[in-house]
Parts: C-alpha cells; structure tokens; sequence
C-alpha cells in the first residue's frame, strides 16, 4: 500500500465526545492537554478508580451511558525494562484485557473513530533499523517485553479485524520510547528516562561521587516527547486511514550513556558515571523509520534537552517531596 492510498481528510467535531482512555497516564494526560487546546469541548476520561477498563461489565455499561464518538486507546499496564521482565503476567492479562473490553465495547456502541495506541517493542529484536511498519510479524521479539509486546500485537490485529469487517475507520499508532511531564518516576519499575532524572537529582542532593546505571550503556533508544505525541494522534485520527499500524518518533536516537550523560548535565550533577553490566540491556536498538509519518506533514517540535529540561522542572515541581 502506498503512503498517498492511506491519506484521509476527515476533521473531528470538536463539540463530539471523544473518550480518552488512560486520561491520568502520560500518555492521556497529553493527548487532554492538547485536545482541549485544540477546541474539543466533550472530553471523557474517567479514572481508573471511575472506571476499572479490566471489567467488562463495568465497560460496556460506561460505553452504553455515555456514548463516545471517539476513542483513544491510550490506557495500559506499562512499565520499564525491570518491570516487564518481573511481571509478564500481569502485563499480558491486563493489557489483552483492557484493549479487548473497550475494543468490544467501542464495536457494539458505534463508535467509528478509533486510535490504539502501541509501542515500538511489537516488532522484531532483530529488525533492520530504522524499523518499517512493515517489520511486524517478521521474527521474535526481544525477551524482556513480549509478554507486552503480544498484547500490544494482539490489538494490532483486532483493530484490523475490525476494520476488515466492520468498516469502521481505526487506526493503530506504534510511539518510539516516551516522555515527558507525568511520566512514573519509580526507581524499579519506570522507564530508563524518569529513572535517570530521579537518580542524578538525588545523586545531586546527596552529594554522591558516583551514579551506577543499569546494563553497559551501549544500547541505543530514541525518545519521543509526549505533547509530541498528542499532536501526532491529533493528525493521525483526521489524516491517517489504513490497516498498518503507523510509527511516530523522531527517527534520531543516541546510547543509553549519552543519554545518562545529558539528563547529569541538565539536572546539573557533576560526579561520576558507573554502568552495572549485571543488569539487563534489553535489545540493542530499536529506532523507527518515521518516513510515513513525515509524509503526512507531522514532526516533532521538542528536541531532546529542552524535554528533559521541562521533565526534570516538572518532576521537581510535583514528585521532589514525595519520592525522595
Ligand atoms: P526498554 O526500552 O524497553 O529496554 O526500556 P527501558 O526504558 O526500561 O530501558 C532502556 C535501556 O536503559 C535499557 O538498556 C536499560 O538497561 C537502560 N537503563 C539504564 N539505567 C536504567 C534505569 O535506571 N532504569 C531503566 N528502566 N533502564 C535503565
């Protein structure tokens, strides 16, 4: 399929409800801030204590009282590299879970437009970088997150299916490795970004000779700031129409060390950098190729060091005090 056959020009009503499930993540709580800047006015993002997208009950009766037009499917167990190779279980049963009761849900109340969200760990370990869309399905995936990874595949393909015998206009959207303000700045079970930030920042306050991060260093990543993303789905669910799952990250990435060695000079720690090479490294590299994106008139506006800047004054603003 060609990028110009999957092209679509269908403007969202802004006074439509649009449904954002996982409004309270860092994903959701983006995609609000945007949309709400854009004009929408029936935003619905219920909490997870509202609204528990693990009970299918409890889905399909919210769907029937509320009636979105819309959905964004930005709700997910997630976790980093730590936390998806500790507890697979819970990152398969409740990722199929959530994704299959508001699919089902979305299907049996009409909803038309429909954006799931993935990520860039469904294609394959050892995928030719910078990886293509068309890379899924083409070999096994990297170990410390396929339980996630299936899940999100698994919604890859009922989103598909969907569209196949339904006819209905949902896409899916794979994002690079996010972040950003309201990310999860847990020392064990975040992602390697808010991890850095916390550990230098306290290294800071404590005056530390030395960091220890995890793995060797060498692995590469790129990263993608999430009001990048919102703008992105924005554009997406009005441009974009086809069965393939569509990447969007920068299409630049940097070691894991370079990375460690900006968050140090942002937060302004000046000791020593240590790497643990007992800890797990994960997959070597995993950029994706952006040009279908790209084609569509989208790119990201953030480079990396202002966003990790405004991360960094964002964490000291709302977690400093609690998460010490
Ligand atoms: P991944 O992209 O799925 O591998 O997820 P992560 O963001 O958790 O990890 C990315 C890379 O950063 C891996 O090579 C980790 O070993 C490395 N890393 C270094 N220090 C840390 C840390 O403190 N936390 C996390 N999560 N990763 C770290």
């Amino acid at each position: 399929m060609t990028i110009a056959s999957t092209a679509t020009q269908q403007k969202l009503d802004r006074s439509a409800p649009v449904f954002i499930a996982g409004r309270r993540g860092l994903v959701g709580s983006a995609l609000w801030r945007h949309f709400t800047d854009e004009g929408f006015t029936a935003l619905m993002g219920p909490s997870s204590a509202e609204l528990d997208l693990r009970d299918r009950q409890s889905v399909f009766r919210w769907f029937a009282e509320n009636q979105p037009h819309t959905v964004i499917l930005a709700a997910a167990r997630v976790g980093g590299i730590k936390a998806n190779a500790t507890r697979p279980t819970e990152f398969i049963s409740e990722n199929l879970r959530i994704q299959v009761n508001v699919l089902d849900a979305a299907l049996q109340y009409g909803v038309q437009r429909l954006l799931f969200l993935g990520s860039s760990c469904i294609y394959p370990k050892a995928a030719a970088q910078p990886i293509r869309e068309d890379a899924l399905l083409t070999g096994p995936l990297e170990e410390t997150n396929d339980a996630y990874a299936l899940a999100k595949i698994a919604g890859i393909m009922q989103v598909k299916a969907v569209r196949r015998q339904h006819s209905r206009t949902w896409i899916s959207v794979m994002p690079t490795n996010l972040y950003g303000p309201g990310d999860n700045f847990h020392p064990e079970h975040s992602h390697v970004l808010p991890s850095l930030i916390r550990r230098f920042h306290q290294a800071k306050v404590e005056n530390a000779p030395e960091v220890t991060n995890w793995g060797t260093g060498t692995p590469r990543r790129e990263f993608l700031h999430v009001d990048d993303l919102a703008r992105a789905c924005l554009l997406l669910l009005e441009r974009y129409d086809s069965d393939s799952p569509i990447n969007v990250g920068t299409g630049e990435d940097l070691t894991i060390r370079e990375l460690a060695e900006m968050v140090a000079s942002v937060v302004g720690y000046a000791g020593g950098l240590g790497w643990d090479a007992a800890q797990s490294d994960g997959t070597p590299r995993k950029l994706l190729d952006v040009s279908r994106i790209t084609a569509l008139g989208w790119k990201p506006e953030i480079g990396l060091r202002d966003g990790i800047t405004g991360t960094y004054a964002w964490y000291r603003s709302k977690c400093d005090k609690n998460q010490k």
